[in-house]
């Protein structure tokens, strides 16, 4: 096939709205990344001789990534020379390029490492999902004058010594409000050092006046203290009065119960003993009685026996009289 004019197809690349060639900025190589699987070494770059990005194919059967191609070709366009294909050198038609999806698919389902520091591991199709949340990806510090690129799990570290970070001035305890970036501390505290001074110095005359109310109001609390200690004892004085006189008033109505109890039980004893005596006298009178019965009995036998009338009513005289 016949070479074509460089310059002419270049120029005519370049008037497509697509340029294939296209700016610099969108030359990017292959994917940089470690593979956890064996990849198929036809899906790595001839020229950067990294994993294909959006892979071209040229008329000639070869392949390799997009940007490579455009900056192989751009090179060769502008020395003047005719394109050609970097593996074999036979002549390459820019306009018959042509996309291979199924490639880029292949080779997009590689399993990967991250990039960077973690443990994330998948397909490469992913990774760049997870690049943008990934703890160690470096990423720009959120200060727009800074420029830093930091770890993003770093950034707060950053933050607090990034010299483009807003910080509050040393002195704002003494009441100084101004707001500086971290860059400009030295400068803030050399043009406000009488400002500061005076700060210091009202701030440490309004902490005298309160230290002396403070003083003030301690001597009254040590008033009020000794107060109480006084009404306390006072009051535990009366106290131990009340419980004297309460002891005694219970001891004599203890004695007084006592005595009425005894009273009472002596009258008892008494009565007990009288009771006692009238029925020893009541009981003597029953035997006596029943013995004169039983004497009666064996005389009345006796005479029932001897069928004397007479004995029998001088007995019987003999007995109503001692009864009466
Ligand atoms: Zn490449
Ligand atoms: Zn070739
Ligand atoms: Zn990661
Ligand atoms: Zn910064
Ligand atoms: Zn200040």
């Amino acid at each position: 096939m016949a070479s074509l004019n460089q310059s002419d197809t270049y120029r005519s690349l370049d008037n497509q709205s697509n340029s294939f060639i296209g700016n610099q900025s969108e030359h990017l190589e292959g994917y940089d990344i470690d593979t956890i699987q064996e990849v198929q070494q036809d899906f790595y770059c001839p020229i950067c001789f990294k994993l294909m990005r959006n892979v071209k194919q040229m008329e000639c059967g070869h392949v390799l990534c997009e940007g490579c191609l455009q900056k192989h070709l751009k090179a060769l366009a502008e020395r003047g020379a005719d394109f050609f294909c970097p593996v074999d050198r036979k002549p390459v038609d820019s306009t018959k390029i042509v996309s291979v999806p199924f490639v880029d698919r292949l080779i997009l389902s590689s399993q990967v490492k991250c990039t960077y520091e973690c443990e994330w591991e998948g397909d490469l199709g992913n990774l760049q999902d997870h690049i943008p949340h990934c703890e160690f990806s470096p990423t720009d510090c959120p200060n727009g004058q800074c420029h830093e690129s930091i770890q993003r799990n770093k950034i707060d570290e950053h933050l607090k010594i990034c010299k483009y970070s807003v910080v509050v001035c040393k002195y704002q305890h003494y009441g100084c409000k101004i707001k500086i970036l971290g860059w400009e501390v030295t400068t803030h505290e050399k043009q406000f050092y009488e400002y500061h001074i005076d700060l210091i110095e009202a701030s440490h005359s309004l902490l005298q006046v309160s230290n002396s109310e403070f003083q003030s109001s301690l001597l009254e609390s040590q008033k009020l203290v000794t107060q109480i200690i006084d009404d306390n004892q006072r009051l535990q004085g009366k106290l131990k009065n009340i419980k004297t006189k309460h002891d005694a008033e219970l001891k004599s109505e203890k004695l007084k119960l006592k005595m009425e109890n005894d009273d009472k039980s002596g009258n008892l004893i008494i009565q007990h003993q009288e009771t006692m005596k009238e029925y020893e006298v009541r009981h003597k009178k029953s035997c006596e009685l029943n013995e004169n019965i039983i004497i009666a009995f064996f005389v009345i036998s006796f005479l029932m026996l001897c069928n004397k009338a007479f004995v029998v009513l001088v007995i019987g005289i003999f007995f109503l009289w001692k009864k009466t």
